[in-house]
C-alpha cells in the first residue's frame, strides 16, 4: 500500500451515507497502464459490514411494500443519469481497469440495459391465477422479495456486472449489499452515487469493500438471504458451498474456456475479424472471450491470415485513440499470463505469435502483453486446461464438425461457444449437440440481452438460475401460492371433513 494522505479514499455506502472506513487495512487501486495509485480502498471492519446488513434489513421493512410504479420510476431516472454520465463513467473505468474507452462505454452500456429492464419491473414480477380450482376456490401466486440480498463482483466488468445484480434485486423489492472487486471499485462507486441520486432510499443499496473476509461474512450472515457471485471458479465454488451450507440461495457465474469452431464454408474475412476481436479485445479478460479456435478441414489453411490480423492489433493504454489491446489488470496478472505462455512453449505447442514484452514506449510501466497465438495445442497442455484470462489464443484442428463438438463437450467449462459457417444444417447440428449454455452462430460473444438471462452452464456455473432477465426475477423472489375461498353470508356451516379436499 502507498503511504500518502493526498490519495483519495474509496468510501463505504451504509444506510444512504458515503462514509470513510475506520479500518487499518487499505489496498491501492492502480492504473494498469501507468502504475499510478488512483485511490485507496478499505477492507471494511466487521462492525461496518454488520452495520450495512442491519441498514439493509431495516430498509427492507418499507421497501418491500413500496408500490411497483415508485420502484420503477427510480430506475427510469437511474438509466437517464447513467446515460448523462456515460463519458465520465467510461473514463474512470479505463483508468482503473485498463480497457479501451469504447470498450469501457460498452461495459457501462450492457449494464445500462439491465437498468432499463429493471424499470419495467411491473411487467416482470407477475403472479398467476387459476379460477375455480375447486368449487368456489381460486389459486394465485405472488412473487415476494426475499429480504437482504448480496452481490460479489469481479474486476473485469466493474460496471456491467454490479448492474447485473443490484438493479434487478432492488426493483423486485429486496435490499442489497454489494461487494465490488477491490482491484477497480471506483466506477462501481460512481454508479452507486448515481443510484442514490436517482432516489434509491437509504439502506436499500449498501456497498462494502474487502476481500475474503467480506465475502465470508456475506456467506455466513444470517440476515442475508441470497448471494449472487461472478468471478473465478475457485472462489465461486467456495462461495456456493459456504452460502448454501448456510441455507441461502446462491448463483455463481464462474471461469471459462470458450471455443469457436470454424468451418471452411464460413465468411472468411468476417470470421477472422470476429475471432481476433473476441480473442484479444479487452486483453482477453472477458469471461466470454474466445480462447480456443478449432479450425475444421480446409479452414486450417486460414491460420497465417489469422496471425497477420492479430499482429496488426495495436497494444497501448486504453485512453489512447485506436488502441485495440489495453493492459492486463495487474503486475501479478501479467506474470501469470507470461508464465503460461512460457509453459505452452515448454509443453510443445508452437508459439506462432509471441505477445510478450510489446513495444509500448509511452507507457513503459504498463502491464502489457500483446496478442499471442499457439498452434498445435493439445488438451493436456496447461494453456488449454487453464483459463489464461489474457490475450492468448489456442488454435486446434479437427477433421469434422462432429470431432470439434466432441472436443468442446469434453472440456469441463460451459460458458460460451460459437460456430462460423454458412450452412444451416451445420448450425442446427451444432446448437442441438453442443453442451454449452450460450451459443453463437456467426456471433463470437453470444451474451444474451436482458430480456433473456445469462446462461453459462456446467463448470462455469453453480446454482440453477442465471443473472438478470427472467431467471433472476425467480432468483430474487419467493413464490407464494395462495388458495382462497370466500363463504357467502348465508352459507350454512358444514360438518367437519377429515379427508383432504378443498
Ligand atoms: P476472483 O474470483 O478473483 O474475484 C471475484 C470476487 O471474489 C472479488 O470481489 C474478490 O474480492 C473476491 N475474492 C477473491 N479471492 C477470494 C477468496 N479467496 N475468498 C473469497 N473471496 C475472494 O475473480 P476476478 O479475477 O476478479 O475475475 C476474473 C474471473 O471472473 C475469471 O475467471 C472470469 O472468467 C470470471 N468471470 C465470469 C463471468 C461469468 O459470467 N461467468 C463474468 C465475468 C468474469
Amino acid at each position: 500500500m502507498t503511504d500518502s494522505s493526498s490519495i483519495p479514499t474509496v468510501k463505504l455506502l451504509i444506510n444512504g451515507e458515503f462514509v470513510e472506513s475506520q479500518t487499518t487495512e487499505w489496498r491501492d487501486v492502480i492504473n494498469p497502464a501507468t502504475q499510478e495509485v488512483l485511490a485507496q480502498v478499505p477492507f471494511a471492519t466487521e462492525q461496518e459490514m454488520n452495520a450495512a446488513v442491519a441498514a439493509a434489513k431495516e430498509a427492507f421493512k418499507t421497501w418491500r411494500k413500496t408500490p411497483i410504479g415508485a420502484r420503477a420510476r427510480i430506475f427510469l431516472k437511474y438509466q437517464q443519469l447513467i446515460r448523462e454520465n456515460m463519458k465520465e463513467l467510461a473514463a474512470i473505468l479505463t483508468a482503473e481497469q485498463g480497457k479501451t474507452l469504447p470498450d469501457a462505454e460498452g461495459d457501462v452500456f450492457r449494464g445500462l440495459e439491465v437498468v432499463e429492464h429493471a424499470a419495467g419491473i411491473g411487467n416482470l414480477q407477475l403472479g398467476e391465477l387459476a379460477n375455480n380450482v375447486a368449487n368456489g376456490v381460486d389459486t394465485y401466486t405472488v412473487l415476494q422479495p426475499l429480504g437482504v440480498c448480496a452481490g460479489i463482483t469481479p474486476f473485469n466488468f466493474p460496471a456491467m456486472i454490479p448492474l447485473w445484480m443490484f438493479p434487478m434485486a432492488i426493483a423486485t423489492g429486496n435490499t442489497f449489499i454489494l461487494k465490488p472487486s477491490e482491484q477497480d471499485p471506483m466506477v462501481t462507486m460512481r454508479l452507486a452515487e448515481l443510484a442514490i441520486e436517482a432516489g434509491i432510499p437509504k439502506g436499500v443499496l449498501n456497498v462494502i469493500h474487502g476481500g475474503a473476509d467480506a465475502v465470508n461474512l456475506i456467506c455466513d450472515h444470517p440476515d442475508i438471504k441470497a448471494v449472487s457471485f461472478v468471478g473465478s471458479t475457485k472462489v465461486g465454488t467456495l462461495v456456493y458451498n459456504r452460502a448454501t451450507a448456510n441455507g441461502k440461495r446462491a448463483q455463481c457465474m464462474m471461469g471459462a474456456k470458450n471455443h469457436a469452431i470454424v468451418l471452411p464454408d464460413a465468411h472468411r474475412q468476417q470470421t477472422l475479424n470476429n475471432l481476433a476481436g473476441a480473442a484479444f479485445g479487452a486483453a482477453g479478460q472477458r469471461c466470454m472471450a474466445l480462447s480456443v479456435v478449432v479450425l475444421v478441414g480446409e479452414a486450417q489453411t486460414w491460420l497465417p491470415e489469422l496471425i497477420e490480423k492479430a499482429r496488426t492489433l495495436k497494444v497501448n493504454a486504453g485512453v489512447e485513440p485506436n488502441t485495440d489491446v489495453g493492459p492486463v489488470i495487474s503486475c501479478a496478472a501479467l506474470d501469470r499470463v507470461s508464465g503460461l505462455i512460457a509453459r505452452g512453449a515448454e509443453e510443445g505447442a508452437t508459439l506462432e505469435l509471441d505477445g510478450r514484452n510489446p513495444d509500448v514506449s509511452a507507457y513503459g510501466k504498463g502491464n502489457f502483453v500483446g496478442p499471442t497465438i499457439f498452434s498445435g495445442v493439445t488438451p493436456e497442455m496447461a494453456i488449454y486446461r487453464e483459463e489464461v484470462f489474457g490475450p492468448v489464443l489456442c488454435v486446434m484442428q479437427a477433421d469434422s464438425l462432429k470431432d470439434a463438438v466432441e472436443l468442446i463437450n469434453a472440456n469441463p467449462n460451459g460458458n460460451g461457444t460459437a460456430l462460423f459457417t454458412r450452412s444451416g444444417a451445420a448450425a442446427r447440428y451444432f446448437q442441438e449437440e453442443i453442451d454449452i449454455g450460450q451459443v453463437g452462430i456467426n456471433v463470437p460473444i453470444p451474451v444474451p440481452v436482458p430480456t433473456f438471462s445469462f446462461t453459462g452452464s456446467r463448470a462455469s456455473k453453480l446454482g440453477d438460475l442465471g443473472p438478470y432477465g427472467k431467471q433472476v426475477v425467480q432468483f430474487y423472489t419467493q413464490t407464494k401460492t395462495i388458495t382462497e375461498r370466500w363463504f357467502d353470508e348465508d352459507e350454512v356451516a358444514g360438518s367437519v371433513n377429515t379427508t383432504i379436499t378443498l
